[in-house]
């Protein structure tokens, strides 16, 4: 850890994965950091009314895994042994892919599954040992602070008292961290500042997720943990079933193109047998629910470009959801944020060592490309894939685009059986390898030749199907 600078105050906006990440990194670099969160933040794994969306499934990929681990060490394992539950990919898992279910081998990654209550209360309880951290929370941020500068000097917070009231209140900083999520209003702070709005680039599936806790059923021959069932063009219906600590299984099926899964028990039961494959409703027959129905619309692909602005502020960083945010469907939100802060803490330790150990002037700007990057190499994957339904873009796609779509396609039908393009695919999307990876000449000579099955079975279970490619193979 580098000795902090003398005298710095950062302070990070909500205290969210990206806030206490973020935190994480300034506390390395600065004297103090205040972390200022709009809710009161939780002694224990609990659900929260600023990250809604802790109530649907949430996949931590190997990326994530990794970047955490750095900034806080031996988290998963700790993660593990609070119950979340390591899913071997693809061998503990049912997983439907457009083209087909993909063979059970022992692949190179481990997915993590479980809670957001329970993630989240362990990366705050590993922040709350930094003894450079404050916490201010029901203190909810309404605009920046301008410096003579041009800069930023500050924000401008709302406090709820203990009356039930609210105290406006300036506070200082050398630093402001917006982690405030897809609702961030930092377009609209930079604005009332005198700067530029950045770009947007949205590319929307029209997602709409429908979650539920279940009690397993006692099925004792079951030989995978986790169903994944993703959607195609022609049926535009996605499940899963994550293990979540407790024993319990946490589903979520969803909809596109405006289509929204029932909220009550029956009717999401229902919905499930209208996905592309019955398996996943055989799971849920002898299932029992064991918490409500939650709905979630906040899926969009977004991009806000803030990197492209000519005029930025100093002193001023946005990262994680804020920046930009991906259609949930393919897990990226954490690992994107965790990779982040620890691309940012590098650019700062590095920008310190040229400066006789402070941080420099305009390190703010500099740091919104690497930022942009991280984003870039989510956004590749899942607004790319998702550009692919008619209905989430504008117009025809250009040629470029529909040539990588339909390798992609391909690529979807030979991972099934072909164990080296698979694995590319799974260091793809872990975002442990660029998307050029699956453009590497060995798999793109498979995927010419085309996949060795021809015929898709949705039915057969692949546990079955598994053993016969495992000998074959032999
Ligand atoms: C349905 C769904 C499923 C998802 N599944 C996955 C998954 O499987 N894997 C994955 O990696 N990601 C997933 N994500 C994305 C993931 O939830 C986010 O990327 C992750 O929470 C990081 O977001 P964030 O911290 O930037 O913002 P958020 O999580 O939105 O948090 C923002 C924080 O800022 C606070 N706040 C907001 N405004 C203010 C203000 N003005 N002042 C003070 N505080 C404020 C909020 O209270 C909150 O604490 C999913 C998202 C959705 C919607």
């Amino acid at each position: 850890m580098t000795a902090p600078a003398v005298g710095g105050h950062a302070i990070v906006l909500g205290a969210s994965l990206t806030g206490l990440v973020m935190a994480r990194v300034m506390a390395d670099h600065v004297e103090r950091v205040t972390i200022v969160e709009r809710d009161t933040l939780p002694d224990r794994p609990a659900w929260r009314r600023g990250v809604p969306q802790a109530r649907h499934t949430h996949n931590l990929l190997a990326a994530g895994q990794r970047a955490l681990d750095e900034l806080f060490p031996g988290l998963t394992g700790q993660l593990r042994t609070a119950g979340m539950v390591p899913v071997r990919m693809p061998r503990d898992m049912l997983l439907l892919v457009a083209g087909g279910w993909v063979n059970r081998f022992d692949g190179p990654h481990v997915v993590l599954t479980g809670t957001r209550d329970l993630l989240d209360h362990h990366v705050r309880s590993r922040l709350r040992e930094i003894p450079n951290v404050d916490w201010l929370e029901a203190t909810e941020a309404t605009g920046l602070l301008a410096a003579e500068d041009g800069g930023v000097a500050g924000v401008r917070v709302r406090t709820r008292t203990a009356g039930g009231g609210t105290e406006e209140s300036d506070l200082r900083a050398d630093l402001v961290v917006d982690a405030t999520g897809r609702t961030s209003q930092a377009a609209n702070w930079l604005r009332a500042l005198g700067y530029d709005a950045p770009e947007e680039s949205v590319v929307d599936p029209r997602t709409s997720y429908a979650t539920c806790v279940f009690e397993p059923g006692p099925d004792q021959r079951r030989d995978w943990k986790c169903i994944l069932i993703q959607s195609t063009e022609r049926e535009p219906r996605q499940g899963i079933l994550n293990p979540i600590e407790g024993g319990r299984w946490m589903v979520s099926v969803t909809g596109m193109n405006g289509e929204r899964p029932p909220h009550d028990h029956d009717g999401f039961v229902e919905f499930a047998r209208g996905l592309r494959t019955p398996v996943l409703y055989e799971a849920l027959r002898t299932a029992t629910p064991v918490s409500p129905v939650y709905g979630s619309g906040r899926t969009e692909n977004r991009r806000r470009h803030y990197e492209r602005l000519s005029r930025w502020p100093d002193r001023f960083i946005v990262a994680g959801d804020a920046f930009g945010s991906f259609n949930p469907s393919y897990g990226q939100g954490i690992s994107v944020a965790a990779r982040t802060a620890v691309t940012v803490g590098r650019a700062m330790a590095a920008a310190r060592e040229r400066n006789g150990g402070r941080l420099p002037a305009g390190l703010a700007a500099r740091l919104r490309k690497p930022i942009a990057a991280e984003v870039n190499a989510a956004w590749a994957l899942s607004a790319a894939a998702d550009s692919g339904y008619p209905w989430a873009r504008e117009g025809r796609q250009p040629l470029p685009d529909r040539l990588a779509g339909r390798y992609m396609q391909r690529l979807l039908r030979v991972v099934t059986d072909d164990q080296r393009a698979a694995s590319a695919l799974f260091d793809m999307t872990h975002l442990v390898a660029p998307p050029t990876v699956v453009f590497r000449p060995g798999i793109v000579a498979a995927v010419l030749r085309g996949p060795r099955r021809t015929v898709i079975d949705t039915v057969t279970p692949p546990a079955d199907r598994g053993l016969i490619f495992e000998g074959e193979r032999s």
